[in-house]
């Protein structure tokens, strides 16, 4: 079919029947129909190649179709894509297994499901049951999901507000303040939930010290700390969990985006043995899924995880993230009135714009040069750089120039304006 025919039948189709107000947003911003992809490269309906810089908001850390990934599910479609789930189920069990060998210490149990929104929702019904409590307490500006539960926790007015009433009992703190964290925490809080680094929220590292003084205040207060490295998990940050910086054990931890090697849709709830003990033991079918831990998903997770050993994807996130950071750092200097901030931890790096609406017209610019950015969903004046893993020097060069030609660019077109 003609190219330009193409992408008219599925604009038009999303305008009539998926989105209309994101098919005038995604137009707006360049995109056309995506085709395929691979490693660190998108293509679209005309065959135009571009830089993957946003990696599926943290699904592509392995790349685009990792071999070993896409063949461990080509091998595993061939046998047995879904299961009855009255057997035992060998790839859940065994992906449950390496996950406790790898996560934080005392995390032994594993639920699986098949979105982060969904880890989350598992993480906060556990949370209640094994405390007997209700009180749950969140971070402004965290993004944790957009089903009921997930987002009675998620900070963002905007998102929560059309559907009030949530879930009662949620207290909002600021993020990174542990002091603000103490004034709310107590004996009816069942669980503390917060991210690492909060990703949707603007790229805020938390500050050191911060999850370590939660974990000390939730076991003060009997309270249960849920990490939600649902963006954060599988080498992204650094290293192999966000956790792992400061060497902290959460209660829960919930993954989903990149444990599916971007090849298959996965969420999973790890948990300790006590919080299992108070949610299954009186009921092992307490908290359920059809699809979750299916042997499509968990064929691709555990592919995932030993490639993401064997490339050492933290330690390559680390390093290219510094390089990355150092760059847009020098084209922050240069545009200081236009570019307020550049921060992140390995490769989750986010660039904070001086005023609200720039950023769009920046990924607009970026785009049109072949590189694909976004923004992130609770802060819009943060775009984010959130690129496969397996990138290479040459690609985090090409990024840094692309940003700086668009930046360039958007500046030359806000002098014109005023
Ligand atoms: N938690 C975090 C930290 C996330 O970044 C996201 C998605 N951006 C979610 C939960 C929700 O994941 P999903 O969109 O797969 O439901």
């Amino acid at each position: 079919m003609d190219a330009d025919l193409r992408q008219a039948e599925v604009v038009n189709l999303y305008a009539q029947h998926v989105n209309p107000a994101l098919a005038k947003l995604m137009n707006f911003a360049g995109f056309g129909v995506e085709d395929h992809a691979e490693g660190v490269w998108i293509w679209d309906h005309e065959g135009r190649r571009y830089l993957d810089c946003l990696g599926g908001y943290g699904v592509f850390s392995l790349g685009h179709r990792p071999p070993p990934v896409v063949k461990a599910v080509h091998a595993q479609l061939d046998r047995m894509p879904l299961s009855s789930k009255v057997f035992f189920g060998e790839l859940q069990a065994r992906l449950a297994g390496r996950l406790a060998e790898l996560s934080p210490a005392g995390l032994e149990f594993c639920f699986f499901s098949n979105s982060g929104t969904e880890a989350v929702e598992a993480a906060l019904k556990f949370a209640k049951l094994a405390t007997g409590r209700a009180g749950l307490v969140a971070t402004d500006g965290g993004y944790h999901g957009k089903t009921i539960g997930a987002l009675s926790v998620t900070g963002r007015d905007k998102f929560r507000t059309p559907f009030e009433p949530l879930m009662p009992g949620v207290t909002f703190v600021p993020f990174g303040d542990s002091d603000a964290m103490a004034a709310v925490v107590n004996g009816e809080t069942a669980a503390v939930i917060v991210e690492t680094v909060q990703g949707e929220g603007g790229i805020h590292v938390a500050p050191p010290g911060y999850l370590p003084a939660l974990r000390e205040l939730c076991d003060r207060h009997g309270a249960l700390l849920i990490v939600d490295e649902v963006q954060t998990g599988m080498g992204r940050t650094g290293r192999l969990f966000g956790c792992d910086h400061e060497g902290i054990r959460p209660d829960l931890m919930t993954l989903a985006k990149a444990l599916g090697g971007g090849v298959m849709p996965i969420g999973a709830t790890l948990g300790t043995t006590a919080v299992w003990e108070r949610v299954f033991a009186g009921n092992p079918l307490r908290h359920t899924s059809t699809f979750g831990g299916n042997p499509l998903a968990c064929a691709a997770g555990l592919a995932a995880i030993e490639f993401v050993l064997d490339e050492d994807l933290p330690a390559r996130a680390a390093t290219r993230g510094v390089q990355l950071m150092s760059g847009l750092r020098a084209v922050q200097a240069e545009f200081p009135d236009l570019l307020a901030e550049v921060r992140g931890q390995g490769l989750l790096v986010g660039v904070e714009f001086a005023m609200d609406e720039v950023g769009e017209l920046v990924i607009a610019q970026m785009t049109k040069r072949g590189v694909v950015a976004a923004y992130t969903l609770n802060n819009p004046r943060v775009i984010r750089l959130e690129p496969p893993l397996i990138i290479g020097p040459n690609e985090i060069e090409l990024a840094v120039s692309v940003f700086r030609e668009a930046v360039a660019e958007t500046s030359g077109i806000l002098a014109e304006l005023v």
